[in-house]
């Protein structure tokens, strides 16, 4: 079961309460059958959902609540908790530190998705204002620097690494050295990932280890792995002791149990997710976000780092107005507009809290066409319309039944992108204002 599925599932489990006319010990056991059942089908290790089930039943204990007092919520908040500890191991990540090489030191079996990553992590922080560079210490696959060399280029980071010498704790050494000395704040160093079994591989992390001397071991592990994620990131937390995790492959059809096992077993935090192939495809990890947005609640943070890093807030008035809280059927256009040119739509469109899941179904053409449609809808408006804030669409139908004629589409789709805007507007309003998101954007990991 993928992940938005998992969100789904455990939705409707939810929802079972509001039916409920009573809520009483036998709907709670059956609301958590179902989560439970949901959550191992996503390969969530079985023990971690025994203790999730028996932590909620402790904390709600349903006798205890009596009349009156609001259960759906108390249980939804005790869900919500037990989900968040799921992938919250409590143990904070490193944090790069200014004036300093910060070293970074990749580990991970071959093909999770080590080189690719690393280039995505040198990128992002580069984004954020830090120097990064690289350096290939795999000697054991043939091609490893090359690829490194061509992804590095692509994203105009320096890079370091050696076509004749075979020790990567030499290379390793030299390529830190050397950036180190040229001032470079972030320094990520790759290394091989050859199978597992191997002893020599292990051995070889520990020695570049212990010659380069990095400030987070970071375990790069492929969110596809499913059941097999907990051994894996045993093994390698025991030979590497990494602090944190990296899961790839989060687009597609990881299940995500796997990386919540790991966490577990590890007691690791996940820092960030692999969500493509696309240097910009990382996304940064936080427990009650995931946990959020995997329920379809949509995490703000997201879309404002999204917005800012994309280069999406170049339009000073829209920006202006969200800042202020406001928000027109014209914002709406102008942002579907930028994000149509912009792309990669469905990391935007993921971002957006209130989304629903079936705007991002499909492939990415087919969201292209989705966001089109409703900027024709939108083409048939009036400038007054476009500028509002949906009211005269409220008291007045024909002008919906307009806008459906003018566009060759239905009063249906019209309403659909009304009541969308109704979301998009209410969410601008929480992140507008003194003290919303977008005026106090996160500046730094
Ligand atoms: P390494 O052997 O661990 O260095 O793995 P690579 O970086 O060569 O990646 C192996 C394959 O996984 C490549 O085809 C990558 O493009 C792909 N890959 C890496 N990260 C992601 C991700 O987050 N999503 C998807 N879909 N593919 C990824």
């Amino acid at each position: 079961m993928v992940l938005a599925d998992l969100g789904r599932k455990i939705n409707s489990a939810l929802a079972d309460l509001t039916k409920a006319p009573v809520i009483d010990e036998k709907v709670l056991d059956a609301v958590l059958k179902d989560i439970c059942g949901a959550l191992l089908m996503s390969d969530v290790n079985i023990m971690l959902v025994g203790k999730l089930r028996n932590n909620v039943k402790k904390a709600v204990n349903v006798p205890d609540l009596g009349g009156g007092v609001n259960k759906k919520r108390i249980i939804e908040k005790a869900v919500m908790d037990e989900l968040y500890n799921l992938v919250d191991p409590g143990a904070e990540p490193y944090k790069p530190v200014k004036r300093k090489a910060n070293i970074f030191m990749m580990v991970g079996l071959q093909g999770a998705g080590k080189t690719t990553t690393c280039t995505k992590l040198a990128s992002y922080y580069q984004r954020k204002g830090w120097k990064t560079a690289l350096v290939c210490a795999d000697t054991f696959r043939a091609g490893a620097f090359d690829q490194l060399k061509q992804n590095a280029t692509k994203a105009k980071i320096p890079y370091y690494g050696s076509y004749t010498e075979t020790d990567p704790v030499a290379i390793a050494l030299e390529g830190v050295e050397k950036f180190k000395a040229d001032k470079f704040d972030i320094i990520i160093v790759d290394t091989s990932g050859r199978h597992k079994q191997e002893t020599e591989l292990f051995e070889e992390m520990k020695q570049i280890s212990a010659a380069v001397e990095p400030d987070s071991t970071i375990f790069v592990m492929d969110g596809t792995i499913g059941q097999a994620a907990e051994a894996q990131a045993k093994a390698f937390k025991e030979a590497a002791n990494f602090g944190s995790i990296i899961m790839t492959k989060m687009d597609g059809h990881a299940k995500g149990g796997g990386a919540i096992s790991a966490v577990a077993a590890t007691q690791s935090p996940i820092v960030f997710i692999g969500t493509g192939e696309h240097l910009h495809d990382l996304d940064r990890f936080e427990p009650k976000p995931f946990i959020r947005k995997m329920l379809g609640m949509g995490d703000m943070r997201d879309l404002a780092e999204t917005v800012q890093d994309m280069g999406l807030n170049s339009n000073k008035n829209l920006m202006e107005n969200i800042k202020q809280g406001q928000y027109s059927l014209r914002d709406m256009y102008e942002q579907f507009q930028q994000i149509s040119k912009m792309g990669p739509l469905s990391k935007i469109m993921g971002a957006i809290p209130g989304m629903p899941a079936d705007m991002l179904a499909g492939s990415e053409e087919e969201g292209s066409k989705r966001i089109k449609r409703m900027m024709c809808i939108m083409d048939s408006m009036t400038d007054m319309e476009l500028d509002s804030d949906g009211t005269p669409f409220q008291d007045h139908r024909s002008r919906i039944i307009r806008v459906a004629r003018g566009s060759g589409t239905s009063v249906h789709e019209v309403e659909e992108i009304l009541s969308q805007y109704q979301r998009f507007s209410s969410m601008v309003k929480t992140m507008g204002g003194k003290n919303g998101l977008m005026n106090n954007l996160p500046t730094d990991p």
